[in-house]
C-alpha cells in the first residue's frame, strides 16, 4: 500500500469520584431521569461551581502515570456552543493552560515496542443526554449525566494503523484500571474516544487533512472505523477527490462512516476564562505526593513477575493483563510458593471457567487461600493432579475447600505402599510377557503397568508410588 494513516486519539474518561465535577450531586451510574442533579449542573443562573478535589487528584495521577508535566496552575476556560443536551449553553473545560502536557505511553506493536506521544491530559464536565423516542417525533434530556468529571487523554498524531489504535487504547484502559481512577466501561459511557484520521504517502511527514470519527462504542469499533476511513480516503487520493475536513459518524451496523457536520475549529467555540473559577496555584507538595503514591503499573508489575518470582515472559504478560488476575496470583503465592504451578493453574483451568461464566478473578467463589490448598494436596501425594482437575471445578461451583471435597467424595489416593504392593504384585503375575519385556530394556512396558495398578486402584493410586513399586519388584527379579 502505498499511503498510511496517521491517526490522533482523543480520549474522555470518568473519573470514579463520589460526586460530580462542580457539585455535590452523585456519580452513581442510572438513576431516574434528572434524578441526579441540583442548580448547578443544570445551569441555573446565580449559581457557582465549585472544584470536586478528588478529581483533581484523580486526574493528577493520570498525568503522572503517563509521564506528562503537570502545571502547577489550574485554569478552567468555558467551550461555548448550543445543544440541547448543554443547560449553560458552555462546557467548562481547560484550554490554553491544561493541567498537564508532554507525556508518553509505550505500546506494544508486531514491530516491537512503539512510544506514542501524549500531548495533553485536562479536566472537563460531561454534558446530559438525549433520548430519541422511538418511532416518534419527540426528545427526552436527561441531566444525571450533566456536570460528572471527565479527564481528555489526547495523542499525538503518532498512530499509524488501526491496530496500533486498538493496542493504544488497551494500553491505556489497562493503565487507568491500575490507577483505579475509572470503572473504564465503554457500555455505561465512562470511556469514550473520538479519532483523528487523516492519511499521507508511506515516507512523506507532513500531515494530510483530517477527519474526526466519532460514535464508537467499543475498541474493536474504533478499529473497524478507522480502517474503513483509511480505504475512503486513499481512494479519494486515487481518484483526485478532495478530502474535506469534517467529523463523520461510526454506523456499525452498516460498517460505513458517514459525514455529519463541517469540524469546528477551536475559534469557534470563542473559549474565555471561567469567571466563576479563580485560577490558583496547586499548592504544597501534592504533586509530589501523588507520585510517591502511584502504584505499580503494569509494566513494573510484569518485570517483577519475571524477575522475582521466576514466571516466563509470556505468563507474566498474560497475567498483568488483568489487573483482578494478577492480585489473585500475587495473593495465592502469600499462601503456595510456587508462581509458575499457580499460574498455569489461573490462566489453565482456572480462567477457562471464569470466562465460561464471564466472572472475574475477583468475583470468584474460589479464593486465593483456596487454590493454594488445593495445590499443596497434590504436592503431599493425597491426590493426583488429574483428581485435582476435577475438585477445582467443584471448589469454583462451590466454594468448598479442597479437603472438604476430598473427604466427602473418598477421592483420597491411595499412597499406603503396603495396599498398592498387593496390586503390583498381581498386576506383574498377570502380564508377565510385559513384565519380561521391561526387563530386557523395554522402558514403555513399565508405562503399561502402572496403567494396569491405576485400572485396579480406579485411578486412586499415587502413579510416581506406583511407578517406584513396579520397579523395586521388577528389579529383584
Ligand atoms: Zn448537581
Amino acid at each position: 500500500m502505498a499511503y498510511e494513516p496517521v491517526v490522533g486519539l482523543e480520549v474522555h474518561v470518568q473519573l470514579k469520584t463520589v460526586s460530580k465535577m462542580f457539585c455535590g450531586c452523585t456519580t452513581e451510574f442510572g438513576g431516574a431521569p434528572n434524578s441526579h442533579t441540583c442548580p448547578v449542573c443544570l445551569g441555573f443562573p446565580g449559581t457557582l461551581p465549585v472544584l470536586n478535589r478528588r478529581a483533581l487528584v484523580e486526574a493528577i495521577r493520570v498525568a503522572l502515570a503517563v509521564g506528562c508535566k503537570v502545571s502547577d496552575k489550574v485554569k478552567f476556560h468555558r467551550k461555548n456552543y448550543f445543544y440541547p443536551d448543554l443547560p449553560k449553553d458552555y462546557q467548562i473545560s481547560q484550554y490554553d493552560e491544561p493541567l498537564s502536557e508532554n507525556g508518553h505511553l509505550k505500546i506494544k506493536t508486531g514491530g516491537g515496542e512503539k512510544t506514542i506521544r501524549i500531548k495533553r491530559v485536562h479536566m472537563e464536565e460531561d454534558a446530559g443526554k438525549l433520548i430519541h423516542e422511538e418511532g416518534g417525533d419527540s426528545s427526552f434530556v436527561d441531566f444525571n449525566r450533566s456536570g460528572m468529571p471527565l479527564l481528555e487523554i489526547v495523542s499525538e498524531p503518532d498512530i499509524n494503523s488501526p491496530e496500533e489504535a486498538y493496542q493504544y487504547l488497551t494500553d491505556l484502559k489497562l493503565l487507568l484500571r491500575y490507577l483505579d481512577v475509572s470503572d473504564c466501561d465503554m457500555e455505561k459511557g465512562s470511556l469514550r474516544c473520538d479519532a483523528n484520521i487523516s492519511i499521507r504517502k508511506k515516507g512523506e511527514t507532513g500531515l494530510g487533512t483530517k477527519a474526526e470519527v466519532k460514535n464508537m462504542n467499543s475498541f474493536k469499533a474504533v478499529k473497524s472505523a478507522l480502517e474503513f476511513e483509511f480505504e475512503r480516503q486513499s481512494k479519494c487520493l486515487e481518484t483526485g477527490e478532495r478530502i474535506v475536513q469534517e467529523t463523520r459518524l461510526w454506523n456499525p451496523d452498516k460498517g460505513i462512516t458517514a459525514s455529519m457536520r463541517s469540524k469546528e475549529e477551536a475559534h469557534d467555540y470563542r473559549y474565555f476564562p471561567e469567571p466563576d473559577l479563580v485560577p490558583f496555584t496547586l499548592q504544597g507538595d501534592l504533586v509530589d505526593e501523588e507520585r510517591k503514591n502511584l502504584p505499580e503499573l503494569p509494566e513494573a508489575r510484569k518485570g517483577r513477575f519475571i524477575g522475582a518470582l521466576g514466571l516466563s515472559g509470556y505468563d507474566a504478560e498474560v497475567l498483568v493483563q488483568d489487573k483482578a488476575t494478577a492480585d489473585y496470583f500475587e495473593e495465592c503465592v502469600k499462601f503456595y510458593n510456587k508462581p509458575k504451578i499457580i499460574s498455569n493453574w489461573l490462566m489453565g483451568d482456572v480462567s477457562a471457567y471464569l470466562n465460561s461464566k464471564n466472572l472475574s478473578a475477583g468475583d470468584s467463589k474460589l479464593k486465593p487461600q483456596g487454590l493454594a490448598g488445593l495445590l499443596k494436596e497434590v504436592d503431599s501425594g493425597k491426590i493426583s493432579g488429574k483428581m485435582a482437575k476435577d475438585i477445582i471445578i467443584e471448589m469454583l461451583d462451590t466454594g468448598k475447600g479442597a479437603a472438604a471435597i476430598i473427604s466427602e467424595k473418598g477421592l483420597s489416593q491411595i499412597s499406603d505402599t503396603g495396599e498398592l504392593e498387593k496390586f503390583a504384585e498381581e498386576t506383574i503375575a498377570e502380564n508377565a510377557k510385559t513384565a519380561e519385556d521391561f526387563l530386557k530394556g523395554k522402558d514403555n512396558a513399565l508405562m503399561f503397568l502402572v496403567g494396569q495398578v491405576m485400572k485396579k486402584t480406579k485411578g486412586k493410586a499415587n502413579p510416581a508410588v506406583v511407578n517406584k513399586i513396579l520397579r523395586d519388584k521388577l528389579s529383584k527379579k
